[in-house]
């Protein structure tokens, strides 16, 4: 999985893209989006029930969105949901990958901890990206992903209120992978909108060496923050600084 993320961060971003925007696979979960199918005006009830209550498909591709995520499309939106391990994320884009904002989009979440068990349904809030920052808000809610069992958990989002209004509604049902969660340092790949990040640190901080210098510059995120190295042969360094940061301290020997 990791020589997955890196090779994928080094690919270009457009043919990460064009990847995305062609797979089957994201497009047979999607009851109303995927498919570029220009129906979102022509809905009657009767196939909004029958599209929400659909099969479960399979879970969608494991591509690396701009934070690691999976990618839903619907018609020239799409939606990247990201899984961190107790809450989750959904941040849009429109047909370029361009960031959109999620202030007006709804995104409900329903999680199934097993087949035939008890649902739980959850309306995604808005979270506005910090004064002064380039980051691109999102919708999220809290998900201990810890409860979610691997292959039996079904997650289905109902999204409403795209930007693109032939496309009002979207759903998608499929099964909880643990690959699904994504790491407290993740490869991502690059946006325009990194330009000034790179600009500001500069240089890498495993090598010192300026960044670009060593040739296209690898993202990470670890945990919120982005950060950028000099090439993908420092990805394994930081994971093992950060490994270390976060390990449980030594637990003391008991006393009583
Ligand atoms: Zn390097």
């Amino acid at each position: 999985m990791f020589d997955r993320i890196v090779a994928m961060t080094i690919a270009s971003f457009a043919v990460i893209l064009t990847v995305a925007m062609s797979s089957d696979r994201a497009a047979a979960q999607g009851c109303c989006g995927g498919g570029g199918h220009d129906h979102g005006s022509a809905h009657d009830d009767s196939h909004e029930s029958s599209c929400h209550e659909g099969p479960v498909g399979p879970p969608p591709p494991l591509l690396t969105g701009p934070h690691d995520g999976q990618f839903l499309i619907a018609g020239d939106s799409t939606m990247e949901v990201v899984m961190l391990p107790q809450e989750l994320r959904v941040y849009l884009y429109g047909k370029g990958m361009e960031p959109r904002s999620t202030q007006s989009f709804q995104a409900r979440l329903v999680t199934q901890l097993a087949r035939g068990g008890e649902k739980y349904p959850t309306l995604l809030q808005f979270v506005p990206r910090p004064p002064g920052s380039k980051e691109q808000d999102y919708l999220r809610t809290p998900l201990d992903t810890q409860r979610l069992a691997e292959g039996q958990t079904t997650i289905a989002f109902e999204f409403e209120n795209f930007p693109d209004q032939r496309h009002p509604k979207a759903g998608y049902t499929f099964l909880f992978l643990q690959e699904m969660v994504r790491p407290h340092v993740a490869a991502v790949p690059l946006m325009p909108g990194d330009h000034d990040g790179i600009a500001g640190q500069q240089n890498c901080p495993v090598t010192g060496a300026r960044l670009g210098s060593m040739g296209p510059v690898v993202k990470l995120l670890v945990g919120d923050r982005p950060l950028y190295l000099c090439c993908a042969g420092c990805v394994a360094r930081v994971k093992e600084v950060e490994a270390h940061r976060n390990a449980p301290p030594p637990s003391p020997v008991a006393s009583q």
